[in-house]
C-alpha cells in the first residue's frame, strides 16, 4: 500500500522514496522552526473556536498555553528529550504570529464555521493501493471534504503544486470511502490564519495515479534518477546517494 506521504516525498525527490523504502529514516533535527511548526499545526486545529470572536488574541493565546503543556504528549516520539527552554522559545515565536493569524481569520469567511467531522482520519483504498490521513475532513452540504494544514510559506496566489497533489490524493481516498464526488479541497496556511480552496482537477487525479505507480516501482527496488533540482544540501541521505544513475532511470 502506497501512502500519500510517499507521494509528497517523491515530489521532493524520488530518491528519498528509494532510501526510505529500504528502511533508512530521514532524521529530523528538532530545530526551533520545526517546534514552531508543530505548535502552529495544533493551534490551527483551534481556529474554529476563535474566528468569529472579538477576543481572538486572548482565545488563541489561551489555546497556545494549553498546547504548550500538551505538545510533548501529542508528539511523544518526535519531541522526546526536548528541553523547556527550546519549547518556551518556540511558543514565543508562535505567539508573535498571533496578530497576523487573527487578521487572517477575520477575513477567512465561514470556513472555520463549518463542522469539522474528523481529525487525521485514516483513509485507505484497496482499489487504488493508497492510504493516508488528511489533517481534517470538513462537512459541507453533507459531503466530507479534505483539508490540509500547512505551517510553511504561503504562495502569493493559489496553493503550491505539491499541496495540490496531496489534496487530490486525499480527495480520491475520501471519495472511495464515502462513495461521493469531491470537487474541491482546502489548504489552511496556519501562520496566516488563511484558507485557500482548490478545485480537484482531472489532470491532477491522473498525476496522483502516475506517481503512485512510480513509487511502487521504486519500492520494488528501482533506483530513480537524481533530479536536477533535488534539495541535496539539506538532505539526510546525501552521504549514501552517490549511486550512478542507470540508463533505465533516465527514462523513468
Ligand atoms: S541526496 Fe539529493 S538526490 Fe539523494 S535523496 Fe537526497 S535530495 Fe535526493
Amino acid at each position: 500500500m502506497i501512502r500519500v506521504s510517499d507521494i509528497t516525498t517523491y515530489l521532493k525527490c524520488p530518491r528519498m522514496c528509494y532510501f526510505m523504502s529500504r528502511g533508512h529514516e530521514l532524521t529530523k533535527d528538532i530545530t526551533p522552526e520545526y517546534l514552531q511548526r508543530l505548535l502552529l499545526k495544533e493551534l490551527a486545529l483551534t481556529y474554529g473556536s476563535a474566528f468569529n470572536k472579538d477576543d481572538k488574541p486572548s482565545i488563541l493565546s489561551g489555546e497556545l498555553d494549553r498546547i504548550s503543556g500538551e505538545i510533548r504528549t501529542i508528539y511523544r516520539a518526535e519531541l522526546a528529550g526536548i528541553d523547556d527552554a527550546a519549547l518556551s522559545n518556540a511558543v514565543s515565536g508562535v505567539s508573535s504570529c498571533l496578530g497576523d493569524i487573527c487578521s487572517g481569520l477575520s477575513s477567512s469567511g465561514d470556513f472555520y464555521g463549518q463542522e469539522c467531522a474528523d481529525i487525521e482520519p485514516l483513509l485507505h483504498s484497496e482499489k487504488f493501493g493508497l492510504s493516508g490521513s488528511p489533517d481534517k475532513l470538513v462537512k459541507i452540504d453533507s459531503k466530507l471534504i479534505p483539508s490540509i494544514i500547512k505551517t510553511g510559506a504561503m504562495p502569493e496566489n493559489g496553493i503550491w503544486q505539491g499541496d495540490r497533489l496531496q489534496l487530490t490524493a486525499y480527495a480520491m481516498l475520501a471519495e472511495e470511502k464515502y462513495n461521493s464526488v469531491i470537487e474541491r479541497g482546502f489548504v489552511e496556511y496556519a501562520r496566516w490564519g488563511t484558507v485557500r480552496e482548490a478545485v480537484i482537477k482531472r489532470n491532477e487525479r491522473r498525476k496522483v495515479l502516475q506517481i503512485r505507480d512510480r513509487v511502487k516501482k521504486i519500492q520494488e527496488g528501482f533506483m530513480p534518477e537524481r533530479p536536477g533540482d533535488a534539495p541535496c544540501e539539506r538532505c539526510g541521505f546525501n552521504g549514501m546517494c552517490e549511486v550512478k544513475s542507470t540508463l533505465a532511470a533516465r527514462f523513468f
